[in-house]
Formats: structure tokens, C-alpha cells, sequence
């Protein structure tokens, strides 16, 4: 494992020498001693992006050329799926098949970048039309710069690709910076840009804590942009930082994103897309369909289900055969997850099944899929964001009811409807007040289309070409005709 910071194109010791040690979620063991970047290495790889950018090929590269870089990389991360999906599962504790999936989203995301590199060669301009033929008038698309990415720990490499490979393929240079919990991929992304290849400095990758490494990227004077996600917290503090300068700024931050069952849904498929969106990787998803609404006529059939279902899941270690629920990320989390069920039951909430670790596990992170019921719409865990596989199941009346519910959120990242009445799935998913909306699933995420939510859950979208224009200046140039006179002061 690599124990050094990428910078500047070369491995280097944290100038303070700190490490920070990593542990494997399933087993509780230290797997490997991390090194801990602080604001003397931000300085140092924000220095170096910088002259990347300032004065480097990078940003002055065709959009082809770029694109042979991110398909390198991409070629490299497919070549090494089953090793990087291995150290991300000893890493995040999720289990091995997930991470697989992942890993090939990650070299698909590059893939797609590379793509869109291109097509800014195509379209190297917009020309816009004006009410007055004296002038004519094009946008061109420049990048924006010097980019500060900071990731969280539940998709370690994708988040690290859904921000390096757009800005890369704009033209920005980056530093980033994973979450202290899951920093093991991220350093082989550095490892696998120096493999293909990417000029100096063009991506730098500096471990560290958040307080340590991420608060002193945040508010570097040398960062154009800064691409934030994590928590509402965090977030909020990124966006102080970003203020002092105005910094660009994007923010994907959390969720407690709803489901709509109607009672004329097939149970099959809304228990089986009920439990995708909330137990795949552990709940540990933005996205996760954590609020469940049933229609009241199918309530008591779908709970019991969905009981029985749930208690079916496979619960171990990630990397072995058949694990279909992994342990949670951290100490941290599990006690904050045992912490919010414990008040959620006090406050009037019901365990239908799970809450507690699962017997013969006594080591790891890990917490039964759990279920709960009977909250009242004020319960901590209807309200706020669990952040595990935890799910809130509760019955509506009718559609105006269950689309009240649904939006009474300060979140608005996902939203998801399910019913065998297409235009009434259509009206429902016109009046959720959320980002991204599925119908009759939960969860499938497309690198081409548009990511990211409204009101606390962020500002802006990643992914499809939403996610480069996070990268890209916007440019006027309006020129008049030379053979034309202005004739206001000089009649
Ligand atoms: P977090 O504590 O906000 O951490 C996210 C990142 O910010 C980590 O790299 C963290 O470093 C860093 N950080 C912490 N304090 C910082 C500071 N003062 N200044 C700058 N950076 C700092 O979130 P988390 O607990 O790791 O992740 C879970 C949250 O992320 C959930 O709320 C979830 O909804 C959200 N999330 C959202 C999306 C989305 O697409 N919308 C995707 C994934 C997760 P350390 O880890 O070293 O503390
Ligand atoms: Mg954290």
C-alpha cells in the first residue's frame, strides 16, 4: 500500500511526517499507516497545480489530447478492478461484488470524460444571436483552474472520479483530498496517473484529516474551485471558506430521500427496490431510499415482507462469497447509527426487525438491517439522516398526503414512486421537491445524467455534461463591425 503523498508527479513524506492508521471495518484491524497531509502539503500540491495550470501544457492541451490521458487511466483502473475493488473493500467494508461494480464505474466515468473532452474540440464555440447585426457574439469555454476536491468514504475511488475526471477533462488541475477513513485507492489514483503518464502536478493527492488537510485546501487563496461532498456540516463550512474569496464552489451533501409506494405496486418489486435502496453498500448511500411510504391498504402486507426479507440478508465480511451486507465504515459510525436508533426508539419509534449487531459477529463494525416503524413525522429518525442501513417505514392516506410527507425534508437530494399508474408515477415525480427521482426502482445512478440536489441536500450537479460545466468558465466575446460607427460621444 502506498504510505507516500502524490505531488507535483513524485511520491512524497508528509512534511510534518504524521501517519494516521487505517482500519478494516470488518475486522477492527490496522491495515495500514496513512500518511497525514497538512496544510504545509496542501501549500506544497496547491503550488504545484497551480504552476500545472498557470503554466503547463494542461489547460492549453487539445480536448483529445486530455482524452488520451483519461482513457490511459481508465484502461489502467479496468486492468486493476480486482485489486482496487479488494483494497476498497478492506478499506470501506462493503461487500466485494459492490466494489467491483464500482471500480468499473470509476474507469466508465473516465471514459465518458474523455468523451466530452472531445466534443469541446467539436464545439469550440457558441455563437449567440444578438437583436443587433453590428455585433456578433460567441461563448467560448475556458476551465476554471485550479480545482480542491474533498470526498467522503462511501464510494472512495468513484467520488474521487466523479470530480478528477471532469476537471481533467476541462482543463483544471486538482488537489484531492479522500476522507481519512477510506484514503487507500485514492493513492493508487496517483499511482495510476503517474502510470499513464499525466503531466506533473496536473493531479495531486494528499491524505490527511479533515481538519488537518481539508480545512487548509478549503480555504487556500490558491484553489479557483472548490467540489465538496460529505455532510450538511462539512459543507456548510466549505462554503464559509469559499466566501472569503469567492471561490466557485459545489456542494453534494446528504439526504433523507423518500420512497412512494402505491398500493397497486407488485410487492416483489417494491420490497426488492426497497431494500436496494436502502441496504446496498450498508445504507451508506446520499441517495438512500430511507423514508419509506406505503399507501395503507398494502401497508401491513409489504411490512411483513419485507420483515421476512430483510432478515434473509446475508451479513459478513465484504470480501466473502455471498456477503450481501458488509459492516459499517467506523467505530464513529456505528455508535452515532446505535446512538440514533436508541433515540428514535425513545421517541415513540418501533424495531420491526434488526437494530443490535448480529449474533456471532462479535468483531467489526457491523449492524443488522434494520426497520423501523410507528415514528411520528417529528422522530429524529424520520427527520435526519442515518447514514446506514436503516429504514423508516410508514403508511399514507392518499397521493396529496404521501407527497407532503415526501417533501417535508430541509433535504431534497432523491425521491422514488412506485406504481402500476404511469401518469399518476408522473405526477408524483413532478411534485417532488428533489434532485433525482426515480420510478418503479431506487438507485440506479447513470454517469450521464445530471447528479446532485436542492435545498440543504447542495448546490449544483455533478455528472453528464452538468458535471464538466463545474469545470468550465463561460467566456463572451462580442465584437463590433470595424466598418461600423458608435457615434455617442463623437458624432
Ligand atoms: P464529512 O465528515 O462531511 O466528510 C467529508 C469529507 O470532508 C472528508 O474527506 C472529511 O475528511 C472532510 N472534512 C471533514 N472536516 C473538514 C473540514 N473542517 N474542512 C474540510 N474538509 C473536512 O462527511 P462523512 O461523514 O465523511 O460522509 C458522510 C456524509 O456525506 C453523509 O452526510 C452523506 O449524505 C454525504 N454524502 C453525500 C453524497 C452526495 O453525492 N450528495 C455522496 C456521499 C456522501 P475526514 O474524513 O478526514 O474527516
Ligand atoms: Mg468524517
Amino acid at each position: 500500500m502506498r504510505d507516500k503523498l502524490f505531488i507535483n508527479g513524485e511520491w512524497h513524506l508528509p512534511l510534518k511526517g504524521g501517519r494516521f492508521p487505517v482500519v478494516n471495518p470488518a475486522t477492527e484491524e490496522i491495515i495500514a499507516d496513512a500518511p497525514a497531509g497538512t496544510a504545509e502539503d496542501i501549500n506544497t500540491a496547491v503550488r504545484a497545480a497551480r504552476v500545472a495550470f498557470d503554466h503547463g501544457p494542461w489547460p492549453k492541451l487539445s480536448g483529445r489530447e486530455r482524452a488520451g490521458y483519461l482513457r490511459a487511466m481508465a484502461a489502467r483502473i479496468e486492468e486493476r478492478t480486482q485489486d482496487l475493488a479488494r483494497l476498497e473493500v478492506l478499506d470501506n467494508g462493503k461487500p466485494l461484488p459492490e466494489a467491483v461494480w464500482d471500480i468499473e464505474d470509476t474507469a466508465g466515468c473516465f471514459r465518458f470524460y474523455a468523451d466530452l473532452a472531445e466534443e469541446l474540440d467539436a464545439n469550440p464555440e457558441e455563437v449567440i444571436p444578438l437583436g443587433d447585426d453590428r455585433f456578433s457574439s460567441r461563448v467560448v469555454r475556458e476551465p476554471v483552474g485550479v480545482a480542491g476536491a474533498i470526498i467522503p468514504w462511501n464510494y472512495p475511488l468513484l467520488m474521487a472520479a466523479w470530480k478528477v475526471a471532469p476537471a481533467l477533462a476541462a482543463g483544471c488541475t486538482m488537489v484531492l483530498k479522500p476522507s481519512e477513513l477510506t484514503p487507500l485507492t485514492a493513492l493508487e489514483l496517483g499511482a495510476i496517473a503517474e502510470d499513464a503518464g499525466l503531466p506533473a502536478g496536473v493531479l495531486n493527492i494528499v491524505t490527511g484529516l479533515g481538519p488537518d488537510a481539508g480545512q487548509p485546501l478549503s480555504e487556500h487563496p490558491g484553489i479557483d474551485k472548490l467540489a465538496f461532498t460529505g455532510s450538511v456540516p462539512t459543507g456548510s463550512r466549505i462554503m464559509a471558506a469559499a466566501a472569503r474569496d469567492i471561490k466557485n464552489v459545489s456542494l453534494e451533501l446528504g439526504g433523507k430521500s423518500p420512497f412512494v409506494v402505491f398500493a397497486d405496486s407488485d410487492i416483489d418489486k417494491a420490497v426488492e427496490w426497497i431494500m436496494f435502496g436502502i441496504f446496498w453498500n450498508q445504507g451508506e448511500v446520499c441517495s438512500a431510499t430511507s423514508r419509506v411510504l406505503v399507501e395503507e391498504s398494502l401497508y401491513p402486507a409489504l411490512l411483513t415482507r419485507l420483515v421476512e426479507e430483510t432478515k434473509k440478508i446475508s451479513i459478513g465480511n465484504g470480501l466473502d462469497d455471498g456477503t450481501l451486507l458488509g459492516p459499517l465504515v467506523s467505530k464513529g459510525q456505528y455508535d452515532k447509527i446505535h446512538a440514533m436508533i436508541e433515540r428514535g426508539v425513545s421517541g415513540g419509534a418501533r424495531i420491526a426487525t434488526g437494530g443490535k449487531r448480529p449474533e456471532g459477529l462479535q468483531k467489526g463494525y457491523f449492524l443488522e438491517p434494520t426497520i423501523l416503524t410507528d415514528m411520528s413525522e417529528d422522530n429524529i429518525v424520520w427527520r435526519e439522516e442515518i447514514f446506514g442501513p436503516v429504514v423508516c417505514v410508514k403508511p399514507f392516506r392518499d397521493e396529496t398526503d404521501a407527497i407532503r410527507m415526501a417533501n417535508d425534508s430541509r433535504f431534497g437530494l432523491a425521491a422514488a414512486v412506485m406504481s402500476d399508474d404511469l401518469d399518476r408515477c408522473e405526477r408524483v415525480a413532478r411534485a417532488f421537491k428533489a434532485g433525482i427521482v426515480w420510478i418503479n426502482c431506487s438507485q440506479p445512478t447513470f454517469t450521464e445524467a445530471p447528479w446532485g440536489g436542492y435545498k440543504q441536500s447542495g448546490i449544483g450537479r455533478e455528472l453528464g455534461k452538468w458535471g464538466l460545466s463545474n469545470y468550465l468558465e463561460v467566456k463572451q466575446i462580442t465584437a463590433f463591425d470595424k466598418n461600423e460607427t458608435w457615434g455617442w460621444y463623437l458624432k
